[in-house]
């Protein structure tokens, strides 16, 4: 199909054409002298974009799935009890993959479209006097829902109970788009993959641990080889891995990194919340809601849009998919057909996504979905308008006069020369 495909899943996302050309690179060796020089500031800047200045960060080969099994089985033994709310298809994969892994898992089963429970992560908390519960399971941005959970108030539910155990998060969908603070908040464990906000290919698996959480490491006896850290340490203290790192990927995410730190994390942020009140602000037009049931839930990475009874949202992406050449997120497990999803973050801007609710909108239609034309577009259009930010002055080239003189006739000479 002519023009270039609109990618609007919540993730992967755009590759800037930036990132592109640093990943286009010949082979080397990555045992070679040279390497460590790749390496080592590449695992040193991550942890910019954690936040962190304490923790250690670790890049495997992997994906966010990989990141989440090494967050565990480095820190746990079989049998420990963990914690964890089950509100959407990512938080119930981690859970699964906790309870696969042999560890108890106590969850908090709460509505799709809510919010992780904090209160009864309190409860539970305060209720565990022996303090059995190793670690807490938190999915800070359910991207399977467009639901963002409140991240300082789960520390401060840890605090308040005194409890000591590990603060486990899976930031796949919110580190590098949305505010995510390691350190200030108390994180143990944060987990997420190269193919979102870091707007590379899938392909890396992104974990940051706390000095808390290393410490776990001799005592942790759940198996693993793959993503044992102890091998990661011994590799990356002199620059290199365990195993065959993907380099292309790696000069990716230098350089994916060095533009959000360009840009500045908190620009980076206030455009993503900025693109997901345009993107509500159509949602809202269309007469459609949100999964995401209370604004203090809305994503600003992922908007998960209800299509009304009666209707398939698979229908509605398959469509735009092949008419109109858009990709939209499916509903996921129980949300199937229920709902498709917008993604808005990573390399996006106002325009861009304005084709993709702009798609949306015909698709909708072509579905038989009672969508008044131009309606999303032009309310997310108004909202950019109103709470841009003033331009500065430039000298620009003044207007021509209305009434022109007749263009002198071009000597012959020169038009012919031409
Ligand atoms: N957690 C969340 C919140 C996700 O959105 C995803 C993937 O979309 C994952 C975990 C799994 O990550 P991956 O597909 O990179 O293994």
């Amino acid at each position: 199909m002519a023009g270039r495909n609109f990618l609007f899943v919540p993730g992967p996302t755009n590759t800037p054409d930036r990132v592109l050309r640093a990943m286009h690179v010949a082979m080397e060796d990555h045992r070679s002298s040279d390497f460590p020089k790749l390496a080592a500031p590449v695992l040193k800047d991550l942890l910019k974009v954690f936040k962190s200045q304490s923790a250690q960060a670790y890049v495997f080969p992997s994906s966010g799935t990989g990141a989440w099994e090494a967050a565990l089985t480095n820190t746990l033994s079989p049998g420990d009890r963990v914690i964890a709310a089950r509100f959407g298809q990512f938080s119930h994969l981690w859970i699964d993959m906790a309870q696969r892994l042999g560890l108890r898992v106590d969850v908090l089963d709460t509505e799709w479209g809510e919010g992780a429970p904090i209160e009864r992560y309190h409860e539970a908390l305060v209720a565990d006097k022996q303090h059995e519960i190793k670690a807490v399971l938190f999915t800070h941005n359910e991207t399977a829902t467009g639901v963002t959970s409140e991240l300082p108030g789960m520390r401060k539910a840890l605090n308040d109970a005194k409890h000591p155990a590990l603060l486990a998060v899976d930031g796949v969908s919110s580190i590098g788009s949305i505010d995510f603070r390691m350190d200030e908040w108390g994180v143990d464990l944060a987990v997420t993959g190269s193919q979102k906000g870091f707007m590379l290919p899938a392909g890396l698996g992104l974990l940051a641990v706390s000095q808390k959480a290393k410490a776990c490491y001799g005592s942790a006896k759940l198996h693993r080889v793959f993503f044992d850290l102890g091998d990661m340490d011994k590799a990356n203290a002199t620059g290199y891995f365990p195993y065959t790192p993907s380099l292309p990927l790696l000069y990716g995410l230098r350089e994916s990194i060095g533009m959000l730190m360009e840009e500045g994390l908190e620009n980076v942020f206030a455009r993503h919340h900025r693109l997901a009140e345009g993107a509500r602000a159509a949602v809202k037009a269309w007469g459609l809601s949100l999964c995401a049931r209370q604004p203090k839930w809305y994503s600003d990475t992922v908007s998960a849009i209800m299509v009304p009874p009666g209707f398939n949202g698979a229908e509605v992406i398959d469509i735009a998919y092949r008419r109109y050449n858009l990709a939209l997120g499916a509903g996921l497990a129980r949300m199937a057909g229920k709902l498709f999803r917008i993604g808005h973050l990573g390399d996006l801007n106002e325009c861009m996504l304005l084709g993709a609710l702009a798609g949306a909108e015909m698709a909708m239609r072509d579905a038989g979905i009672k969508i008044q034309p131009g309606s999303g577009v032009a309310a997310a259009e108004e909202y950019w308008r109103s709470s841009a930010a003033p331009l500065e002055k430039r000298e620009l080239p003044p207007r021509a006069p209305d009434a022109q003189p007749a263009e002198p006739a071009r000597p012959a000479a020169a038009a012919a020369a031409r």
